[in-house]
């Protein structure tokens, strides 16, 4: 009988283990060779770096021409400092032991600086296109992005859940919701985790949650994708939207600052710039369609009109801008409408460099104007009966937020298509990889 008890686990490749002089042994993947006459250079790209390797045979017990691109080894050499390459430092190669040999060469760039292909042949070779050291970023900065999301929530009394994406009906209305069949019934993937999340807020007062999310959109835009991950928040005992305006505020503060501390290497790759998250202006939805000289649709933003919105607020040195007051007509039955005006909603959208990232607002809790609100839009509240049970037997008053993981990534790091910031984008062509 074997025992396993974890202690011997293998520690991966990391900056700190580059000291000039020191033996190094690490797993990686053989990104480049560059013969260079005499030497050849062998750049290794591990989990998160490439490293430079220098090969001799003088210095290397083994011979290079075992080696192709794409060959999976473990190397051992000496860290030796070298200002020109990446880090800092090289590996002057020892030896080295072949664990894998790959059948036929990339149909990609992978180690060049940027991919260049298209986004078709980028999508059709996903699995060889996230090996592309630029491409892989996104991903990195979308980790930071959730883990910084996660720190600081968890750090505010908020409980994170998980609820259910096989749905009995739809949060967001609209057409685009994936309907299927679920034992000889009608079922949808969910729009939102918005019934879950407002019902757990009477059990735990503040929640989170980070998971997909489905839209059936049908259109082939840049920036939807059939399938995104939501980074969602709800919180009960709120006065107004401004305390979710302003824990968001808060929040995203919070996301740069851990990207800042812990994703140097992914944002020096890709020349991304943060934003510096200070006040962030609001207007309302009346006084942006002003501010652009006039809106493409009466009861939202248009894509260009979100451009022309933060480019307006860009120009006066903020990255974010808030709309609050959309008309309550295009807003969802449980958006709360407005005392001063109720044809307006409680509800807010952020845009972040011209494009929206975030819907959030203030939600009803009072059954009966839950009931009386569905029937005004010409909904049965008998579809909804076991959502409305949660105003039945009371609720906080309450509101939260979704934020879209890969409009934030796409936004940081100036991606032109949101399929980039998605590691196997879902699309109207794209069912895989
Ligand atoms: P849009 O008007 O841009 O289509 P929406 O208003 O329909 O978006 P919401 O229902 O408000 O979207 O969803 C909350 C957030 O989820 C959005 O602000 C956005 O960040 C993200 N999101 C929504 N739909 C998509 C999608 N199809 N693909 C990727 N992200 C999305
Ligand atoms: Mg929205």
């Amino acid at each position: 009988m074997k025992t396993i008890d974890g202690s011997r686990r293998t520690a991966p490749f990391t900056l700190d283990s580059l000291h000039d002089g020191a033996t190094l042994t690490l797993s990686a993947c053989v990104h480049k060779i560059k013969p260079m006459g005499a030497f050849a250079f062998v750049m290794l790209r591990t989990g998160r770096y490439v490293l430079q390797a220098t090969y001799t045979p003088e210095t290397c017990e083994n011979d290079l021409s075992a080696l192709r691109e794409g060959a999976y080894l473990t190397a051992t050499g000496v860290v030796r400092a070298e200002a020109r390459a990446n880090y800092g430092f090289e590996l002057v190669l020892t030896g080295f032991t072949l664990l894998s040999q790959p059948v036929a060469d990339y149909p990609l760039h992978v180690s060049a600086r940027k991919l260049g292909c298209s986004i078709d042949a980028n999508l059709k070779y996903r699995s060889v296109a996230l090996r592309n050291p630029h491409e892989r970023a996104a991903f990195k900065i979308a980790e930071g992005v959730c883990e910084g999301f996660r720190r600081f929530l968890m750090a505010n009394g908020f409980t994170e859940i998980h609820t259910p994406k096989l749905t009995a009906a739809g949060a967001e209305g609209g057409a685009n919701i994936f309907k299927l069949k679920y034992f000889g019934r009608d079922a949808f993937l969910a729009q939102s985790p918005q019934f879950y999340k407002q019902t757990c807020v009477a059990v735990f007062d503040r929640v989170f949650e980070i998971d997909p999310v489905y839209r059936a959109e049908k259109h082939n835009s840049t920036r939807h994708l059939n399938e995104y991950t939501g980074l969602d928040f709800e919180m009960g005992y709120i006065d107004s939207m401004y305390d979710v305006m302003e824990m968001e505020t808060a929040l995203l503060r919070a996301i740069v600052d851990h990207l800042a501390a812990y994703y140097e290497p992914e944002l020096k790759l890709t020349g991304a710039v943060l934003p510096s998250v200070g006040e962030i202006p609001s207007v309302t939805f009346l006084e942006a369609i002003e501010l652009i000289g006039g809106g493409k649709n009466k009861h939202d933003l248009d894509p260009a009109d979100e451009v022309k919105l933060g480019d307006y607020f860009r120009e006066r040195g903020s990255d974010f801008v808030f709309v609050t007051h959309f008309p309550a007509a295009k807003r969802p039955f449980y958006a709360m409408d407005s005392v001063d005006d109720p044809r307006t909603a409680e509800s807010f959208d952020l845009l972040f460099r011209g494009l929206e990232i975030t819907t959030g607002g203030q939600r009803i809790h009072d059954y009966e104007q839950q009931v009386a609100k569905m029937r005004r839009m010409n909904l049965n509240p008998d579809d909804f009966a076991s959502y409305l049970d949660i105003f039945k037997y009371g609720m906080p008053p309450h509101g939260g937020l979704g934020l879209g993981l890969e409009r934030v990534v796409m936004q940081l790091l100036g991606l032109p298509n949101i399929r980039q910031a998605s590691l196997f984008p879902r699309d109207i062509n794209h069912l895989e990889p």
